[in-house]
């Protein structure tokens, strides 16, 4: 019996990295350490030069492939070089040996993946004649035909990531209309990660089926109106049992806020400006429910003296390897 497994990696494109998939026809049965490796042409994914353009891709993740249905799987693969060791854009490589120094803190994040729908040139809901629509207010968690776009397709991604078996915790119509957000989460730095990416290239393939274009460009659309995040939540064993621990890990942000504004999305510059529920990325704030902060702490964290905190930093394009590395890295080396 044989199977079509989806091999599916992150390229080498700057300064975000693209999804890529193809087909591989494999023999049923297994879980992901008996999935082949295989190889791809780096030279065309900007991995590779010509003259030595052989990739590596190794299986690290694996889940029913509910597009093709029955026992075909989506195969989520790390990039190596020939050599067996990782690509230079292999950051979940990096991730692992940070998580696993860490390991003992029991690091869980919840990612909040706004994103943008596209017919086209415009956002779904933006008059096709040019011009815009009413300004903000009404589309947040909306309902009905004049301030929802595109709920269809939200809800077909949202069944395909559960037939899949990822850990999705909700979904929510955004700020502007026709973005949108699912969570994922929460879960370890690697799985939650390796899940987002998982749950991205669903979203773009099930936009191919709709006519419609995801985007996660940070600012799709200038002026007055929202940018996409990624919200990342984020808890260590310590910080699910006290606050004097929520509150160093906020402080702990505080003091390192370059190295994570740099790895947090090309673009954080046009998204974090100080305004659209943004603090400026200049500055570094914490507070209690505060959405203007770089760093919320959810009012019932504050009320039950433990749990987790929201860095709402991170663009919507950014890499979950490289955000979550850099969080657990800053938090853990202070706690
Ligand atoms: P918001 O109010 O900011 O829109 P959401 O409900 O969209 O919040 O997302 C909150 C995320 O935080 C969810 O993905 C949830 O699973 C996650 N979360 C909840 N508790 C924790 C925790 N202890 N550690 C990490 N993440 C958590
Ligand atoms: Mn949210
Ligand atoms: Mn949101
Ligand atoms: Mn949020």
């Amino acid at each position: 019996m044989t199977i079509k497994a989806e091999y599916i990696w992150i390229d080498g494109t700057e300064p975000t990295p693209l999804l890529r998939s193809k087909t591989k026809i494999i023999s049923k049965g297994g879980s992901v350490e008996d999935l082949p490796i295989w190889g791809f042409d780096g030279s065309s994914t900007n991995q590779a030069p010509g003259k030595a353009s052989d990739c590596v891709l190794r299986p690290v993740f694996a889940c029913p492939d509910p597009i093709r249905g029955g026992d075909h799987l989506l195969v989520l693969s790390e990039v190596l070089l020939t050599d067996m060791t990782p690509h230079p854009t292999n950051t979940r490589a990096q991730l692992l040996a940070v998580a696993e120094q860490y390991a003992d803190h029991e690091s869980l994040f919840g990612l909040e993946q706004e994103y943008t729908l596209f017919k086209g040139s415009r956002p779904l809901g933006f008059p096709e004649s040019g011009g815009f629509p009413g300004p903000q207010g009404p589309y947040y968690c909306g309902v009905g035909n004049d301030d929802i776009y595109g709920r269809p397709l939200v809800e077909a991604h949202l069944d395909a990531c559960l037939r899949a078996g990822l850990s999705i915790s909700g979904i929510n119509g955004e700020v502007m209309p026709g973005q949108w957000e699912f969570q994922v989460g929460p879960l370890s730095p690697i799985e939650v990660s390796d899940q987002l990416w998982m749950a991205r290239w669903l979203l773009h393939r099930i936009g191919e089926d709709f006519g419609i274009s995801v985007t996660l460009d940070p600012k799709p659309v200038r002026g007055d109106w929202n940018g996409a995040g990624c919200h990342t939540n984020f808890s260590t064993k310590e910080m699910r049992e006290s606050y004097d621990a929520v509150i160093k890990a906020a402080e702990a942000l505080g003091k390192n806020t370059e190295e994570h504004i740099a790895g947090y999305g090309f673009g954080i510059e046009e998204r974090l400006t100080g305004h659209h529920e943004t603090a400026h990325y200049s500055q570094f704030s914490y507070g209690v429910s505060d959405r203007g902060a770089s760093v919320r702490i959810p009012w019932q964290v504050a009320q039950e003296g433990k749990g987790y905190l929201e860095d709402r930093r991170p663009n919507a394009n950014m890499d979950p390897y490289t955000v979550t590395r850099l969080i657990v890295k800053t938090c853990c080396a202070a706690l």
